[in-house]
C-alpha cells in the first residue's frame, strides 16, 4: 500500500462545507463498493480493512448519524433530531431523511478516490435512489459485497460490542475483551455499549434488516454486481476472501490496481 496521508473524510462527517484533509490519490479506476450484511457481521471493521488496501473512503451513515447524536442538541435540525431517535431504538431513519443526509454529502459519491459505503443502501427505495444518481452523474458501482453469517452468532456479537466514548475503538467482552474491564486499551477511555447494541434494540435492527435490506440482495444480484463472502474467521482473513472475491468479478472487466 502506499503512504499517504490518512483522510478525516470531514466531507462526510460534517457535510459539504467541510473540506477533507487529503485528496484521493492519483486513482485511475477508484472502487465503489458496497457492503450489505445484518448488523453485527462486521462490516466496519471490513469497511476499514478494505480501505487500506483499496483507498477508496469508508463512508458509514450510522457514523454520521451517531456523530449528530453527540452534538449539542440546539445543533441540531429538526430532521436529524428525529433521525437520532429513530437510531436510538433501533429503527431504520426515514428514507427522506436518509436520502438527503447523503445527497448533501454527494461530492463523497463522486469523489476520485471512490468510496465503501456501510449501512447504505438500506432499503430498495435507497438503492434506486443511489443508482438514479450514479447513473445521473455517468458513475457506477464496482460491486455490492454481501456479508453473510448465521444468526446466533450476530446476535452474540451484538451484544458483547463494547465501544470507547473517547477514540471509539471497539472491543468485545469475550472476542476481544480489553485488557482491564471497561477500560480502553489505546486511550483509557471508558467502554460502553452503543445503545442499539442493547438486547431489545438487536432483535428490532435485525427484524429491520430481513423486512428492509435483504430484498437488495435480489436487487444487486439482477444488476451482476452481488458479491457473497462468509463472514467467519480473522478479520484480516474475512478481508482476505473480500479482496479475492472482488478481483475475481472484475478481471473480466475494467483493471483496478491494489493502492
Ligand atoms: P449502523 O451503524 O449502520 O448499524 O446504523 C445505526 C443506525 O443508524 C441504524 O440502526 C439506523 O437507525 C440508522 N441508519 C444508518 N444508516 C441507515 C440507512 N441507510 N437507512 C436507515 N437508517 C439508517
Amino acid at each position: 500500500m502506499s503512504e499517504q496521508k490518512k483522510n478525516d473524510r470531514a466531507g462526510w462527517f460534517e457535510g459539504p462545507q467541510a473540506d477533507c484533509s487529503a485528496l484521493p490519490g492519483d486513482t485511475q479506476s477508484p472502487w465503489r463498493l458496497v457492503l450489505l450484511g445484518a448488523p453485527g457481521v462486521g462490516k466496519g471493521t471490513q469497511a476499514d480493512l478494505l480501505h487500506k488496501n483499496l483507498g477508496a473512503c469508508h463512508l458509514s451513515t450510522g457514523d454520521v448519524f451517531r456523530a449528530a447524536g453527540s452534538r449539542d442538541a440546539c445543533e441540531q435540525t429538526p430532521a436529524m433530531k428525529a433521525a437520532i431517535e429513530y437510531m436510538r431504538r433501533g429503527e431504520l431513519v426515514p428514507d427522506t431523511t436518509v436520502w438527503e443526509m447523503v445527497r448533501e454529502r454527494s461530492g463523497c459519491i463522486r469523489c476520485g478516490g471512490g468510496f465503501i459505503l456501510d449501512g447504505f443502501p438500506r432499503t430498495l427505495a435507497q438503492a434506486e435512489a443511489l443508482k438514479g444518481y450514479m447513473e445521473s452523474e455517468s458513475l457506477s458501482l464496482s460491486a455490492v459485497v454481501n456479508y453473510e453469517l448465521p444468526l446466533a452468532e450476530i446476535v452474540a456479537r451484538l451484544s458483547g460490542r463494547r465501544t470507547c466514548e473517547k477514540c471509539k475503538s471497539v472491543f468485545h467482552v469475550t472476542g476481544k475483551p480489553p485488557r482491564h474491564e471497561g477500560v480502553c486499551d489505546h486511550c483509557g477511555g471508558r467502554l460502553f455499549q452503543r445503545e442499539d447494541d442493547r438486547p431489545e434494540s438487536i432483535t428490532v435492527r435485525l427484524e429491520a434488516y430481513e423486512r428492509s435490506t435483504a430484498p437488495l440482495i435480489r436487487f444487486y444480484t439482477d444488476l451482476g454486481l452481488l458479491v457473497s463472502v462468509v463472514a467467519a474467521g480473522s478479520p484480516d482473513e474475512i478481508c482476505d476472501s473480500t479482496l479475492s472475491s472482488l478481483h475475481a468479478l472484475t478481471s473480466s472487466g475494467d483493471h483496478r490496481t491494489l493502492v
